[in-house]
């Protein structure tokens, strides 16, 4: 934080940070991410109930809302169904470890990402970088035609996929597949969500298939296929394809 050059000149001439509302009711929580995200550049605006964190959201307009899924007012997938109502916003939720059924819901009703409790700021930080990332990809409407990621390159305008120098050979469903999961790299992808995208909102339960394909993948694109760098397990919630290597 030691800054030679005298804070209020550094930051008179920076670019502001992305605003950031959190919605936590738990104060060391708030405290600990508080001096985590300014501390990063982010500016941070705080409510300590779902219902305060709606007005903020409302006022502030902000970048991105981190969102605690135990709130003591509103229920955190309710604040969330109601942000979905009029914004887009990046929404990362925060809930307890072993609570995998909250998360899930939370990603089905819209929430970007997750971390649970605890966590680890550095993760959060990444989570936070991947969701606005992604945000102005799609404000800019400039997905990339190549995705790269560690060994992995895959060609989307071309339909080539190479891990190293070498052509991989993909069926039809492991390419779409595949580019699901670019699609929304460093997200976490529900079953569901993946079953619906790839198969159709008709094959939302047959998460046998899923795994079966996942394995597919693997075997083709991953050195040591137990042990993924790319295609990531998220337990008992979904998949998530690495954005950063
Ligand atoms: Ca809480």
């Amino acid at each position: 934080m030691a800054d030679p050059e005298g804070k209020s000149e550094a930051s008179s001439d920076q670019i502001p940070g992305p605003s950031v509302v959190l919605i936590e009711d738990e104060p060391q929580i708030r405290r600990f991410l508080r001096a985590a995200l300014t501390g990063h550049g982010y500016r941070l605006f705080e409510a300590g109930s779902g219902e305060d964190g709606l007005i903020e959201a409302a006022t502030r307009q902000p970048d991105l809302v981190i969102l605690d899924l135990g709130l003591p007012d509103l229920d955190g997938l309710g604040v969330l169904a109601r942000l979905r109502e009029w914004t887009s916003v990046p929404v990362i939720v925060l809930s307890a470890r072993g609570q995998e059924r909250d998360k899930i819901a939370a990603l089905d009703g819209g929430a970007d990402d997750y971390v649970s409790k605890p966590f680890s700021v550095g993760e959060l930080l990444a989570r936070m970088r991947a969701a606005l990332r992604r945000r102005d990809q799609v404000r800019e409407g400039a997905a990339a035609t190549t995705f790269v990621v560690g060994d992995l390159s895959v060609d989307l305008a071309g339909r080539h996929v190479l891990v190293g120098d070498k052509e991989i050979h993909l069926t039809p469903i492991e390419y779409k597949l595949l580019t699901t999961l670019i699609r929304h790299a460093g997200k976490v992808l529900t079953h569901r969500q993946l079953l619906k995208e790839v198969w159709g909102p008709a094959h939302t339960e047959d998460s046998q298939n899923l795994r079966f394909y996942v394995a597919q993948l693997r075997r083709k694109l991953e050195a040591v296929p137990a042990r993924p760098r790319y295609l990531l397990t998220e337990p008992g919630v979904g998949y998530r394809l690495a954005a950063e290597s």
